[in-house]
């Protein structure tokens, strides 16, 4: 009899357009699918609160499809390296399909493993699916990766595009005696006392098919209009699909397929932003560094300030700004955060507040169900202006404007901010400037029911301004 093949799940956790799985289904050998909670090995990016969350019913979901065509789920916690050793000792299988991951650690880790397996006579079958484009088949003509978004994307569109989603298995073999399985509950990667997931479950379902619908519904409704409504912060103008991309319950070749429609504007847009998508990807992988370090090594000099309490209060949305604040606790509510509104409460952090863009990442980190090493810290690289293509640093946001004009009834803060709710939209992003009469009559007291601003936007854009030009005082004033 043939001997068994392991499925390694991670970040894939789906059925159809997965080339890992349907290659193993071909080989007609048994099936042992896997799934390793592999703490160890991510070490200080081992998924936050927010993403152990999602990452307990997206396995839910899969254990249950993949149990429906007669394959049950392994789950085993450990260090990969040792829990293959353990699985393939237990089962005699002989070969092992995955899909390819750039996290660096995962990069490093997953090297070993193939060499070790290898080494013990186990072959090893990798297939890329988590991007559109091989990252290290794009270069520019000097051979070196991109740093410049236009021209990565321009050469992306160049490339051969990206192929037809691949079909779902017909069929599963399994292992006739399956690894015994942890159970999933155990793991207790939902939150316990308190339990702080409520607002997560009101608004997400989780899972392939729950993805594979939101895509639908966002292709047939909204795309045409994403060009003009994606900025609108209190309105269904983006797709939401970004933890389902995260986890891989669909893949980017399934959205990019139902989304591509030659001339449409809405289509073309939304491309591009899957293009943000790769090319965070494309940095990480050039630039190991990119979570920790400043690409502009300039920013290693930055006079960031520790400030614990302003920092309290923007994580718990407290500052006085309600469009941070709303953006803070719609974060804090959902597991998830409007991309203009984490332009706006990521530049607030850095530029209003001085503080060091990593404390940023890492709070996002862990309050994301879409937290994504590749995406999260890329982006707060480009807002901190310190990373490649990134914005100039002098252009601060003022959070009001940002609010009246991508937020203009205020609906998004009211949705949010419910002591602000009665306030006239006139104010509702800026209520230090209301009428005492008007105040009052939207039952809002600034000091009490809403905080007065922590700082004062003109004063805190001169503070870091100032801060930005001793930074490059520093750099020119460097020893050569
Ligand atoms: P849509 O507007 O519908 O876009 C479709 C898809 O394109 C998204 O699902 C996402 O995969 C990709 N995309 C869109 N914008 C970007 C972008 N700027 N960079 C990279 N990919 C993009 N995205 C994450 O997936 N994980 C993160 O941890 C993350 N952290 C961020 C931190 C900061 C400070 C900022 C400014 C942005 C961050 N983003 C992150 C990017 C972006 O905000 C989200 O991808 C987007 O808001 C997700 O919502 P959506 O699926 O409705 O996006």
């Amino acid at each position: 009899m043939n001997a068994p093949a392991i499925v390694w799940f991670r970040n894939d956790l789906r059925i159809a357009d997965n080339p890992a799985l349907l290659a193993a289904a071909r080989t007609g050998a048994p099936l042992v699918a896997l799934y390793i909670l592999d703490e160890e090995s991510a070490g200080e990016w081992r998924a936050g609160a927010a993403s152990r969350w999602w990452l307990h019913h997206s396995l839910a979901a899969l254990s249950q499809s993949l149990a429906e065509r007669g394959v049950p789920l392994t789950l085993r916690r450990g260090r990969a390296q040792y829990v293959f050793e353990q699985i393939i000792a237990e089962t005699g299988a002989d070969a092992v399909f995955w899909n390819r991951l750039y996290e660096p650690w995962a990069m490093r880790r997953d090297e070993e493993i193939d060499s070790q397996l290898r080494e013990d006579g186990v072959q090893c079958h990798r297939f890329h699916e988590a991007l559109l484009f091989e990252p290290e088949k794009l270069r520019t003509r000097q051979g070196e990766s991109f740093r410049v978004f236009t021209p990565f994307w321009r050469a992306c569109l160049a490339a051969t595009p990206p192929k037809r989603p691949l079909p779902a298995p017909q069929e599963l073999r399994a292992a006739p005696l399956p690894p015994d399985s942890d159970d999933l509950e155990a793991w207790r990667l939902l939150p316990q006392n308190p339990d702080w997931a409520v607002g997560m479950r009101n608004v997400w379902l989780v899972g392939e098919t729950a993805a594979r619908a939101e895509l639908a519904d966002f292709a047939r409704h909204h795309v045409a209009d994403y060009k003009s409504e994606r900025d609108f912060m209190g309105r269904v103008g983006v797709s939401r699909l970004s933890p389902h991309l995260h986890f891989g319950e669909i893949s980017p070749r399934e959205v990019w397929r139902a989304i591509s429609d030659p001339g449409s504007i809405g289509g073309e847009a939304y491309l591009r932003e899957l293009g943000w998508r790769e090319f965070c990807h494309h940095l990480l992988i050039a630039h190991w560094e990119l979570p920790d370090r400043p690409l502009d090594r300039a920013f290693e000099r930055f006079p960031y300030r520790d400030d614990e309490i302003a920092l309290d209060a923007w994580r718990r949305g407290q500052t006085g700004y309600p469009l941070v604040d709303a953006a803070m606790r719609e974060l804090w509510i959902t597991g998830w955060m409007h991309n203009r509104a984490r332009l706006v409460a990521a530049s607030f952090l850095i530029k209003h507040l001085l503080i060091d863009w990593r404390e940023g990442e890492r709070w996002f980190w862990v309050t994301l169900v879409d937290a994504d090493l590749a995406n999260n810290s890329a982006n707060w690289q480009w807002v901190a202006g310190c990373g490649a293509d990134a914005a100039p640093y002098f252009r601060i946001f003022n959070p009001a404007l940002q609010g009246e004009k991508f937020d203009p009834d205020g609906d998004y803060v009211r949705r949010y901010v419910p002591e602000l709710a009665r306030l006239d939209a006139r104010y509702i992003h800026s209520p230090w400037a209301a009428p005492e009469p008007a105040l009052r009559e939207a039952g809002v007291r600034l000091g009490g029911t809403y905080p007065h601003p922590i700082v004062d936007h003109a004063k805190a854009r001169e503070r870091a301004l100032a801060a930005f030009e001793s930074m490059r005082g520093r750099a020119s004033a460097r020893p050569a």
